[in-house]
């Protein structure tokens, strides 16, 4: 099947001269029966079985098309040592993409591991990310971060060149973490976060003068932080995901500060709703402020969902709106539920 997939990918690429084959995150290698029985048979460790089955893979792929360069992620080869590594003869076959997407690469990575690959390979790739990476559940991405990351990629760049190894960069942004997980960080959303890392990586040396702005057609300066919520209203295609995801990025910090205030703390809390007790002007006064939010989040729901479809299938906008519109219309439901019962109630026991 795998041998299937790569030749689908390869024969819809003809003027491709690199292939990357993934082979990152084998966190369960070596755990199956027919693995330890290989592994019995072979007499041979987890991070050999893994490196057979890269070679293997990569042996097929050159035997077809001996031109194509093949790449790997590097994280099932960080353990091996540098003797093991070069025995596996791994590096007539294929090279390795350093990934690491925190704000200090090299204190993760260390001097020890990118000389191990030096030693061992003929080239080197590395690979950042301008989104995703930050939050399997984050709509929005933190600039700074990522800017942080690519800074950080540069000065380790800048320490290698002389070596000549280093072929390039990939530039990774995520949409969700795996098969299964939620969307993160939607492309449109990540565009302004992309021009930044870019700018670092092209040597841009001042991040905080108008160019970038200027070139994203934004009104307004944009967030680095992802805390400062104005709005930049920008002009670049499907910039209108971005300001609806502001918008709702706002509307939930006040709607939870709405949430944590003194008035629904005290009148709407499990003791009032348990024993049908509260203030029926208090309880007003919050069926307002619900209903406000309700028209507020049916607004933000609609340009959310404009925008999206210009860009998106009908299945990736209801995916969205279910991760992170959906929940929020079931909680102010329940709120609205129990305040409405409160404020019928017309007469209350004694307290003792
Ligand atoms: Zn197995």
């Amino acid at each position: 099947m795998l041998n299937d997939m790569l030749n689908q990918i390869i024969d819809a690429h003809p003027q491709s001269s690199t292939i990357h084959i993934g082979a990152d995150e084998v966190f369960y290698i070596g755990q199956c029966n027919k693995c330890k029985s290989i592994m019995h048979k072979k007499n041979i460790s987890n991070d050999q079985l893994f490196l057979t089955h890269v070679k293997t893979i990569a042996s097929q792929i050159k035997m077809k098309h001996p031109q194509l360069k093949i790449l790997i992620w590097d994280d099932g080869l960080r353990k091996i040592k540098e003797e093991e590594l070069k025995n596996s003869n791994l590096s007539k076959l294929v090279e390795p993409v350093v990934w690491k997407y925190t704000t200090d690469v090299t204190r993760e990575l260390s001097t020890e591991l990118l000389n191990k690959y030096s030693n061992v390979f003929k080239g080197l790739w590395f690979a950042s990310a301008f989104k995703g990476a930050t939050g399997s559940f984050q709509y929005l991405p933190s600039i700074s971060h990522h800017i942080l990351n690519h800074e950080s990629w540069m000065k380790t760049y800048n320490s290698y060149k002389h070596k000549g190894l280093v072929e390039g960069i990939f530039i990774t942004g995520w949409q969700r973490y795996d098969h299964f997980a939620m969307l993160c960080e939607l492309l449109p959303v990540g565009i302004p976060s992309l021009a930044y890392s870019l700018a670092v990586l092209s040597g841009y040396e001042d991040l905080n003068s108008n160019t970038i702005v200027q070139l994203l057609d934004c009104k307004n300066y944009l967030s680095l932080t992802s805390v400062n919520i104005e709005m930049p209203y920008c002009g670049y295609p499907g910039a209108e995901v971005l300001e609806a995801v502001l918008k709702f990025h706002r509307f939930k910090h006040a709607y939870y500060k709405f949430k944590e205030s003194s008035s629904v703390a005290g009148w709407l809390g499990n003791y009032n709703n348990y024993y049908n007790f509260s203030s029926p002007a208090i309880i007003d006064w919050i069926l307002t402020n619900l209903n406000n939010f309700l028209f507020e989040l049916a607004n933000i729901d609609s340009s959310m969902c404009k925008a999206m479809i210009k860009i998106y299938d009908k299945y990736t906008v209801l995916e969205w709106q279910g991760t992170y519109i959906k929940p929020l219309y079931k909680d102010i439901d329940k709120m609205m539920e129990i305040a409405n019962r409160l404020f019928s109630i017309d007469n209350w026991p004694r307290r003792p």
